[in-house]
Formats: structure tokens, sequence, C-alpha cells
């Protein structure tokens, strides 16, 4: 084992999200085209003899790679104890999946530091968080179940991403709530058709018309400020500007070869109106980009 062990924790957008209905489980039915972008936090583990703990500036409260540590070592992972410091840069309670990712990178990192049965990490993953499975293999997938049914796809076309976080988190059980009460769900049999169309959709390209989010009038019903954001990227040339998934983050999508540089042009434009905005671009399947050990 060699320390420290670092790792990236990539941030997630959902394409498309396409909202089914409530299971018995009480998570939703979902269809949606993940991707995972290169806006990440920064992971760094490090001997701790006295035992196991986690770090992480600005998430106050039990933190989701805590579990993730404790589930490996009930499933007999056994390295010497062990201190996890996140580097937080995707926006928290946004969204962006981040604590979700955060979790997804331990359980990538873990065959790096100790012996561990990769059956009981796909089930770790899945007990963590529907949006964990699809994070500990970064890159464009699509989801189905509850999210955590996967289906990998090879790349999608090229694009940039601007990003735009808002003033106030939005908890993620709120949304969906939110999204109930308005009716925004779609039968199950809607969503076995689109599920049925969106693998040639994607081949074909993702033509606008399919990057929508069933929870955006949710998100934004929640956090009227969200319509700003939305009217911001769409005037800064957005393609497509969409609530990223349970919001309330707000991202514009730029597609085409030119999509990088056109949402870093975007994001310089909105700096005063938006101070946080950033810009991130696909990471792609399979060039993950393991942190150097210093
Ligand atoms: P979702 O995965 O549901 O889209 P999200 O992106 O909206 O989640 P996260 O940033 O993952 O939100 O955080 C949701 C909550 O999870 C936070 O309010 C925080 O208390 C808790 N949490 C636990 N661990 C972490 C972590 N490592 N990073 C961020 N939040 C965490």
């Amino acid at each position: 084992m060699t320390l420290p062990a670092l790792e990236r924790a990539y941030a997630k957008v959902n394409l498309c999200l396409f909202l089914g209905p409530p299971r018995a489980d009480g998570r939703h039915e979902l269809l949606t085209l993940f991707d995972s972008l290169t806006l990440a936090d920064e992971l760094s583990v490090t001997a701790a003899p006295s035992g196991d703990r986690v770090v992480c500036a600005g998430v106050p409260g039990r933190n989701l790679v805590a579990d993730a540590v404790a589930a490996l070592r009930a499933a007999g992972w056994d390295p010497p104890g062990l201190c996890v410091a996140i580097e937080k840069r995707i926006p928290v309670a946004a969204g962006m999946g981040g604590g979700s990712a955060d979790a997804a990178a331990v359980l990538r990192l873990a065959p790096r530091l100790a012996p561990v049965d990769p059956g009981a990490v796909a089930r770790i993953a899945a007990g963590l968080g529907a949006d964990v499975p699809a994070q500990v293999d970064p890159g464009p997938s699509i989801g189905t179940g509850a999210g955590d049914v996967l289906l990998p796809l090879p790349g999608l076309p090229p694009y940039g991403v601007l990003v735009l976080p808002q003033p106030s988190p939005l908890p993620t059980a709120a949304v969906y709530r939110e999204a109930d009460r308005l009716g925004l769900a779609r039968t199950s049999d809607e969503l076995a058709a689109l599920r049925d169309e969106l693998t040639s959709v994607v081949a074909d390209r993702l033509p606008d018309a399919w990057i929508v989010n069933d929870l955006q009038p949710a998100a934004v019903s929640l956090a009227p400020v969200i319509e700003d954001a939305l009217q911001a990227a769409r005037d800064a040339g957005a393609d497509r500007a969409l609530v990223c998934g349970s919001g309330p983050t707000v991202i514009g999508l730029y597609r085409g070869e030119d999509g990088p540089d056109r949402a870093t042009a975007a994001a310089h434009s909105l700096q005063a109106s938006f101070p946080r905005a950033t810009v991130a671009a696909p990471v792609g399947r399979g060039v993950l980009d393991p942190m150097p050990n210093e």
C-alpha cells in the first residue's frame, strides 16, 4: 500500500432525466443519461494509527465517505487505520452528486490499499445511494431502475459545461417530494418507451429536445431564483440550459468541438452576476486520470 493515495471524485451531470413513479422502496423510477465532469473533489488518503477518520471542510455531520469506509471494512477490507481528507470543489447539496462521487472515489481506490472483493464493492456502491454505482466507473451511461442499473456508453459528442452554483442548497428529498406534489412523474410505460428510444437517440448525437430534466419544475418551484440563472445561461449563448440533477445548480451546455471555449467565454461574461460561475468538460470513458502520488 502506497500512501498518500490520491483520487479525484468527478461531479455528475444528468444530460436527460425522465422521472417515473415512486417505488415501494421510496426511490423513484428514473431514466437518465449520466456523464462525469472534470469538476472534481480531491481525496487524499494517509495513515491514521488511531483509527479511520474523514476530514471534509464545508460538510458538517456524517460523511458518505465514512459510510463507504465502514462498509468496506465490514466486507473484509482491512488496511491499517486511514484518514481520508476531502478537498471539496463540487458544490454541496447542489444536484451534482458530490457526496456520491466522494464515496465512489473511495470505492475506486480501495483495491490499491488492500484486497477487496469486486462483488462486495458493487453491492456497497448500490447500498450507499442510487447515484453511487454510476460514479464508481466515471463516464457516460444510461441509468434505469432508480438510476442505479447502468448501461455504460463509449462516449458522447463533445460539449462544454457552464456551471452556475446557486446561493442556497436544495435537499434532494425535498425536490422529489415537490415533484410528486406537482404530479411530474411519467408512467412506467412512458418511461419504458423512452428507454427503448434513448439508446438509438444517443447514438444519433442526442438531439437538443432530449436534453431535459423532469425535476426542473420542482426545483424552480422551491427556489425560483433558478429561473434567473437559466435565463442568464441562455443569454450567454448556451445551446441548452437546465437544472443539474435535483438542483439547484444550473448548467449551460455548449455543444460541439468549440463547446468548452464557448462555455469558458460565457463563465467570464457572467462573473459579475455569478461570482461562483465555473466551467467543466466531460471526463470521457476509460481515460481516468488518477492523481499522481506526490
Ligand atoms: P445527489 O447525489 O442526491 O444529487 P447532491 O449533489 O444534491 O446529491 P451532495 O453534495 O452529494 O448533494 O450532498 C448532499 C448531502 O449529503 C449534504 O447536505 C451533506 O450533508 C451530505 N454529505 C455527506 N457526505 C458528503 C460529501 N462527501 N460531500 C458532500 N456532501 C456530503
